[in-house]
C-alpha cells in the first residue's frame, strides 16, 4: 500500500495530537495535500529555503518539521514577499510541509526528556503538566502531556563539573542525528553551586523561569533565555544553561527519525534528518 502524506500525519498525531497545540500555533499539514504519496520525508526543525532545496536535491515529497512556516495569514504568494518564498518554493518542487510544533513539544519525544537522560536524571516528571492530564485516562489519547521535565541526579555535583560533563556527554551520547557543533552555549551561576534538582525545557524556556522556582529546581536547562529571566532565577538561587534554541529542541529531530522509522506502516520508504538545518547562530 502507498504510503501518504496523510498517513504520516496520522503517525505523527498518535504521539502528538493536533488538539494538544496552543491556541497561537499553526501545526498540522501546511502546505500539500494529504493524499499526495511519499516515497521520502526529510527531517528538520526549520523550513528554510535551504531546507527545501535539500528535500528537493533527496527526492523527499514531504517535509516534517517542528517549527510552523506560516503564522500570520498570508495575503498574497508573491515571489518578493519573504514571507511567502518558501510555501512558493515549496509548492514550485510540490513538496508538502508538516509541522508539529507544541503539541510534539508535549510528547513523549519532546527533547526536554532526551537531555535528562544524557543527564542522567531520576525520578523524571513533567515540570508543566497540561490540565488535559486531569481528565481520566480512559477519554485521553495519551497517558500525560506537558512542557518540560523535572529530576534529581543521582547525587549532587557542583554546577561548573556537572555542566562539562552534560555538554560532553552530549556530543557522544547519539541524540543529535547530526556531529553538531556545541556553540553559543552559556551558563550563568556559581560554578561552586550544589546541583540535585535539575528542570529542562526545549526551546524558548525563559518563561519557565517561576515554574522551576516553583518545583525547586537548582538548575534551568533550556534556550534563548533573556536577560531579565536570567536575573529572576540566579534571584531565586537556581542556575541557568542556555544550550540554545536549535541544540535544546535538535534531539526531536533523531527521536522522530527513530519514531518514523520504527513504524511498520512506513516500512519501505526512505526518511533522513536534515543536514544543513543548523542554528543560525555564528558562534
Ligand atoms: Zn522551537
Amino acid at each position: 500500500m502507498a504510503v501518504t502524506v496523510g498517513l504520516v500525519a496520522q503517525i505523527i498525531e498518535k504521539i502528538a495530537p493536533k488538539s494538544w497545540a496552543e491556541d497561537w500555533d499553526n501545526v498540522g499539514l501546511l502546505v500539500g495535500s494529504g493524499s499526495d504519496s511519499v516515497e521520502r520525508i526529510l527531517i528538520t526543525l526549520d523550513g528554510t529555503l535551504e531546507v527545501v532545496e535539500e528535500a528537493k536535491a533527496y527526492g523527499a515529497q514531504l517535509i516534517v518539521a517542528h517549527h510552523p512556516i506560516i503564522f500570520r495569514p498570508l495575503k498574497n504568494l508573491r515571489a518578493d514577499n519573504a514571507a511567502a518564498r518558501v510555501p512558493l518554493r515549496l509548492l514550485g518542487h510540490q513538496i508538502g510541509y508538516y509541522a508539529a510544533h507544541t503539541n510534539l513539544d508535549q510528547s513523549i519525544i519532546s527533547s526536554s526528556r532526551a537531555l535528562g537522560e544524557v543527564l542522567g536524571l531520576q525520578e523524571m516528571k513533567i515540570l508543566e503538566e497540561s490540565a488535559y492530564n486531569l481528565i481520566p485516562i480512559p477519554k485521553r489519547d495519551e497517558t500525560a502531556r506537558g512542557y518540560g521535565i523535572s529530576g534529581y541526579l543521582k547525587k549532587p555535583e557542583k554546577l561548573g563539573p556537572l555542566w562539562k560533563r552534560f555538554l560532553d556527554s552530549l556530543s557522544q551520547s547519539g541524540i543529535y542525528a547530526q556531529p553538531y557543533e556545541l556553540s553559543g552555549v552559556r551558563l550563568a551561576g556559581s560554578l561552586e553551586k550544589e546541583v540535585r534538582k535539575v528542570a529542562i525545557v526545549n526551546g524558548s524556556g525563559g518563561r519557565f523561569v517561576p515554574k522551576a522556582l516553583f518545583k525547586g529546581a537548582d538548575l534551568l536547562i533550556t534556550g534563548d533565555v533573556d536577560h531579565h529571566a536570567v536575573l529572576d532565577a540566579l534571584e531565586g538561587d537556581m542556575a541557568v544553561g542556555d544550550l540554545g534554541h536549535f541544540l535544546s529542541e535538535a534531539p526531536m529531530l533523531q527521536a522522530m527519525y527513530q519514531y518514523l522509522t520504527a513504524e511498520k506502516s512506513l516500512q519501505g520508504i526512505e526518511i533522513r534528518v536534515s543536514s544543513l538545518n543548523r542554528s543560525p547562530w555564528l558562534g
